[in-house]
């Protein structure tokens, strides 16, 4: 069979295509994220690296610049020095004069604004600059106490000092004036204006967030811009541009130690001279514009972001809703073509007709049984073949299915080849679409018609024989009687009149045979009793199963006292419907047998206890004698059966027989539970009364 859906299915054809948008929508989110992250990034190292470049190009030429200056600091303190020099030294050549030699020296170098020639004692014999008389000695100064206690003719930058003159921060420049047996003659010192530089390298460093400043490479402050009141002079010996094995010029970045700004730092030492100019750059003020556009950036992705995720749902819901759409179609696409199945292949006819009774549809059982080849039910009428149908019924039966009622008939059909079969029809009204259709199920019942009248028959015939066999059985055990006893009244007389004469072997004999006749007779009579049993058809009326118990024990008495039992009868035994004599009898069996099969070692105990079972009432005889092995539960229901010898027990093995023919003409069952040595309850139902 071949079910539509099962191959090709759209809901996963939709499913493969919910993963691959997600897939896409994913990937797109995810380049998206890693371009931004990466444009950012690229876009601040580019800003760090051209800033890092121009930092460092700018401290070169700063440096190469501040070379210069020094230079020709260093140019003029020399020229001074070889013009104190000679014999005499300083006192010799200090006069009214020099003062204005000094000055025109320093004319056209706007980063000097002093030079100053002091004799051996530290007092100025000479300066570019008019000093009042009382602070005319700079003894105490450490750039002359150091060339007096240091020999040596090299040019030295002190650390920044302040002018006694108007206060203004100095760095000074100096060399030692020597007599030529080398004992100290004085000191040579150019004053160089750290301000000139300050503002000379203001206006080529970047006014956002730019910063210079000129160290002496044993890391002394002495000049910045912007400025920094009180930290020149500082020693910022930490800083890594000045750790041990750092290159003369290079890159550096890091919180500044002034304003505690990260700041990225070109440097580069002043070639020849102890000196280091760095310049640099606020990292936050240098990356403020690239924050922004970072910042624009990202918000563009996110954008981008949210909309691809915000389409993405949608789709993945359209997909969704198609899917579970297809996956409703498929399913009863499937179910429909089960159904197609089922209807092609059933056994039974299923027709379909509108309210006019007019068929439109017929199912391939219904075509073959009713058309044969070559004719159509469809648009036919019912009456064209259901022999019952009559159109004036039609009504009756369409408001019987209106009123959701379902049909259920026999009746008769007529194929088109003209046989006629019998039919069980089931119908009902569906609605759909505003339309009413009525299905119609048609079974062709011949052959359970057939069975049937065959049933019936052989029924009938069973009955008969029935009825004659027992009537046999009847006839033969009543008739068998009379012989019987003639047997055993010319025994008797014949153990009378010669039984004196016979010897004891002969009285024996007579007495076998006398015992033979009365096992005969009661045998006739047990057998008599089971043809009995529903021979006339007696009604079943209700009966108290109580009374029924009565008198069967009343029968039983001698019994009861010869066993000693104790016979426990249970109260309100309920009424049943029986055939009064037929339920002592089955009564007295069951009790009489719990007497017979007591158990030799202990007294005998009978119950009888009934209970209720919906319609029915179940009685049960139970003792607590020899039981029964369960492989004889049933044997011992059948004519004849018996378990023991007849020396241990006496009987026919007609008793429980006897039983169950009462039993099942009551329309009940009996069975039997039991355990061997413990006992044994028999059971047996009969309707309530
Ligand atoms: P009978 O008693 O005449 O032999 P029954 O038809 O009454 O015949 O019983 C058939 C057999 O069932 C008995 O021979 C006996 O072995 C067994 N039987 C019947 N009732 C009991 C009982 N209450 N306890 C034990 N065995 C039983």
């Amino acid at each position: 069979m071949t079910v539509a859906g099962t191959g090709d299915d759209p809901g996963r054809r939709q499913l493969g295509g919910a993963r691959v948008l997600l897939a896409l929508a994913i990937s797109v989110v995810v380049a998206v994220v890693a371009l931004t992250t990466y444009e950012v990034w690229r876009q601040r190292q580019a800003v760090l690296h051209g800033a890092q470049r121009s930092l460092l190009s700018l401290s070169r030429a700063l440096a190469d610049h501040t070379g210069r200056a020094f230079a020709s600091v260093g140019l003029i303190v020399d020229a001074t020095v070889a013009a104190m020099s000679g014999p005499g030294g300083v006192a010799a050549r200090a006069s009214p004069a020099l003062d204005e030699h000094l000055r025109e020296r320093i004319i056209g170098t706007p980063y000097l604004f002093g030079l100053v020639v002091a004799n051996a004692r530290g007092e100025v014999v000479g300066s570019a600059r008019t000093i009042p008389p009382d602070r005319r000695s700079i003894h105490e100064r450490e750039s002359f106490t150091f060339h007096r206690d240091t020999p040596g003719s090299e040019l030295v930058i002190g650390g920044p000092s302040t002018s006694k003159i108007d206060g203004r921060t100095l760095i000074p420049v100096t060399r030692r004036l020597t007599r030529p047996d080398g004992s100290f003659d004085g000191v040579v010192l150019a004053a160089v204006d750290p301000a000139y530089f300050e503002s000379e390298f203001a206006s080529v460093v970047p006014t956002e967030g730019g910063a210079f400043a000129m160290f002496r490479t044993d890391a002394t402050l002495l000049a910045r811009h912007p400025a920094a009141p009180g930290e020149v002079g500082r020693v910022f010996a930490r800083l890594p541009i000045f750790a041990a094995g750092a290159p003369p010029r290079g890159l550096s970045r890091g919180p500044s130690p002034i304003d505690g700004h990260p700041r990225l730092i070109g440097y580069s030492q002043v070639d020849g001279y102890p000196l280091l100019v760095n310049v640099s750059l606020d990292e936050v003020q240098l990356l403020a514009e690239w924050r922004e556009n970072a910042i624009r950036l990202t918000l563009a992705a996110a954008i981008a972001v949210v909309v691809v995720v915000v389409v993405t749902t949608v789709l993945l819901g359209e997909i969704r809703r198609d899917e579970a759409i297809s996956r409703a179609l498929a399913i009863s696409e499937r179910r429909l073509s089960l159904a197609q199945f089922a209807l092609d292949h059933a056994a039974d006819m299923v027709l379909w007709v509108d309210r006019d009774a007019r068929v439109f549809y017929a199912n391939a059982a219904a075509c073959e049984r009713l058309c044969g080849a070559g004719h159509s039910l469809l648009g036919m009428r019912l009456d064209g073949f259901d022999l019952t149908f009559s159109p004036e019924h039609w009504p009756e039966s369409l408001r019987r299915f209106d009123a959701g009622e379902s049909l259920r008939f026999e009746t008769e059909y007529r194929t088109m080849g003209g046989e006629i079969f019998p039919a069980e029809v089931s119908a009902r009204l569906m609605e759909a679409d505003g339309e009413c259709y009525i299905c119609g199920f048609v079974r062709d019942i011949s052959a359970r018609r057939f069975s049937e009248a065959a049933l019936a028959e052989k029924t009938a015939r069973l009955e008969a024989s029935n009825a004659e066999l027992e009537q046999f059985a009847y006839v033969a055990s009543h008739d068998l009687r009379e012989p019987l006893r003639m047997v055993s009244g010319f025994v008797s007389m014949l153990a009378k009149r010669y039984g004196e004469q016979l010897g004891p072997e002969g009285r024996e004999f007579i007495a076998f045979a006398q015992d033979g006749a009365v096992r005969m007779d009661r045998l006739i009579l047990d057998l008599l009793e089971y043809s009995r049993v529903g021979r006339i058809d007696r009604p079943l009326v209700p009966v108290a199963l109580g009374h029924a118990v009565e008198v069967a024990m009343r029968g039983l008495a001698v019994a009861v006292r010869d066993a000693g039992a104790e016979v426990a009868i249970a109260p309100d035994l309920p009424v049943v419907l029986a055939n009064e004599e037929e339920l002592g009898r089955l009564m007295l069996n069951l009790i009489g047998n719990a007497l017979k099969y007591r158990h030799p070692e202990r007294a005998a105990r009978v119950e009888i206890a009934a209970e209720s079972r919906g319609d029915e009432v179940l009685v049960s005889v139970g003792d607590n004698g020899i039981g029964i092995a369960p492989q004889y539960f049933d044997r011992i229901f059948r004519i004849f059966q018996r378990l023991h010898s007849r020396e241990r027990y006496d009987g026919t093995g007609i008793g429980l027989a006897i039983c169950k023919k009462i039993v099942e003409r009551h329309g009940g069952r009996i069975w039997v539970e039991s355990v061997e040595d413990q006992g044994s309850r028999f059971f047996f139902t009969l309707r309530k009364g």
